[in-house]
């Protein structure tokens, strides 16, 4: 690798090279140093500063396929893959060559343009629930602006979501759930007044609500993949259709992690249950930031500048961004995806062996291309109250002793870990013997 220049002193030095990231000069710690001099806690997405796990960040440099390498110039196999975002695996050809492309032709208009449109068609051609699709820019905006068509489609306020399930940074759904028990309006963080969530009520995930006619919307992870992975039990899913369709209530669901991640048609399609709405982000954007609600033609137009719900977006349907959105899903059918099933299981089943081999009470749930973490002895979480039993402080420990063998996790106890077009078998035996040291190394350390 050759170092560009050096970050910390470029100025001194009269460096103008605008891409430079100091690899192999500077040190993470250093690097992170000035970033919290600048930004606050040094991040830019909270769950990065390491403060669940504890220990400061490595500070990343670039990435390669299954692999990410820090300032210092040392590879990590990389489990996060963007939380998700990142499919085929980092800096995969197809979606650098369609970016790159797109860029030389401009990076936004303001005016429509081809590509979002054969996204929408792409979108719609394996999502068969999203007749009409709307672009934004993160799985955030997909989300509040589900909950806003939800609301103004309906004329009712209400709005249904579950305890342990997250929906991004949206106020309406930054609401804290009570143990077991359905809760109304009580904010998630400081900073949420009261009135923004006094409609939002909070239920346990895997039980059907019963709803009345003021519910504007359910809206629900299909499978939950923010409290570790858990599966939505058997009916669930359906009671949830069957409900909402009752009191005349849209049912969302925030494939956000899910949708082409589980599959061509997402959650949706693997539990055959359709809802009226879809919000999508992550994939979709292969890595560049976009979000998408899709849904039905008629609540659909609902949506400004055909009907009342207004929405806009500056960015949204960016050129760039779906250059890399359609560029990956092009690439994704279901040859893809059941190669990646497998490299979840493998994953899964090498992670249970290093631990159970090193005495260590993890399991390690896996639902289709998902794989979540569990440190404890119990049954696969159901729910927030079984999936909040999780050993946080073991988690920490194995997260470490694995960053250390070279692997890296998310660094909190709820996330999931991601496998890619990159992780192929020579990838995953390597994960295997560096999991098995570490559970030795965590299990030694008693
Ligand atoms: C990541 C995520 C979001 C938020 O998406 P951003 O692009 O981070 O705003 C919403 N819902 C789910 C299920 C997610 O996993």
């Amino acid at each position: 690798m050759i170092p560009l220049c050096d970050p910390l002193r470029c100025e001194a030095a009269g460096c103008g090279a605008a891409t430079c990231v100091g690899a192999g000069i500077a040190s993470n710690a250093e690097m992170f140093d000035r970033a919290e001099a600048v930004i606050p806690g040094g991040v830019n997405s909270s769950i990065r500063a390491f403060r669940s796990v504890g220990g400061r960040p490595y500070v990343v440099a670039r990435a390669e396929g299954a692999h990410v390498i820090d300032v210092e110039g040392r590879e990590y196999i990389d489990l996060v893959q963007s939380y998700g975002a990142v499919i085929l695996g980092h800096a995969h050809p197809a979606v650098t060559a369609a970016v790159s492309e797109a860029a030389t032709a401009g990076t936004s208009y303001g005016a429509p343009t081809p590509r979002e449109m054969k996204l929408a068609e792409a979108v719609a051609a394996r999502v068969p629930s999203c007749e009409r699709v709307r672009f934004m820019n993160s799985g955030t905006e997909a989300t509040s602006t589900a909950v806003r068509l939800a609301r103004g489609y309906t004329g009712r306020d209400r709005v249904v979501i579950f305890h342990g399930n997250f929906h991004g940074a949206t106020d309406a759904l930054l609401a804290a759930g009570g143990s077991g028990v359905a809760t109304l309006g009580l904010p998630g963080t400081v900073g949420v007044p009261a009135g923004a969530v006094a409609e939002t009520l909070v239920v346990p995930y895997n039980q059907v609500p019963t709803l009345d006619e003021g519910v504007a919307a359910v809206v629900v992870e299909p499978v939950a993949a923010n409290m570790g992975v858990v599966a939505p039990s058997p009916g669930f899913l359906e009671g949830l259709r069957v409900e909402c369709d009752r009191v005349g209530a849209l049912l969302v669901f925030d494939e956000v992690i899910t949708g082409f991640r589980l599959g061509t048609g997402g959650a949706q399609q693997r539990f055959g249950v359709a809802p009226d709405l879809t919000a999508f982000g992550k994939v979709i954007g292969g890595g560049l930031p976009v979000g998408a609600v899709g849904g039905r033609a008629e609540v659909m137009s609902s949506l400004s500048p055909l009907g009342p719900v207004f929405h806009a977006g500056t960015l949204a349907g960016n050129p760039l961004a779906t250059a890399a959105g359609l560029a990956v899903l092009n690439l994704l059918d279901d040859v893809v995806y059941s190669e990646l099933e497998r490299r979840a299981a493998r994953l899964a089943d090498l992670l249970a062996d290093a631990c159970a081999t090193a005495g260590l009470n993890m399991s390690f749930p896996r639902v289709g291309t998902l794989v979540g973490v569990f440190c404890g002895s119990g049954p696969s979480p159901i729910d927030f109250d079984s999936a909040r039993t999780t050993d946080e402080a073991m988690y920490a420990k194995f997260f470490h002793a694995m960053l250390a063998e070279g692997v890296a996790m998310a660094p909190g106890a709820y996330e999931a870990l991601f496998v890619g077009l990159g992780h192929d078998d020579a990838v995953l035996d390597d994960v295997a013997e560096r999991a098995a040291r570490a559970a030795a190394a965590v299990a030694a350390a008693g």
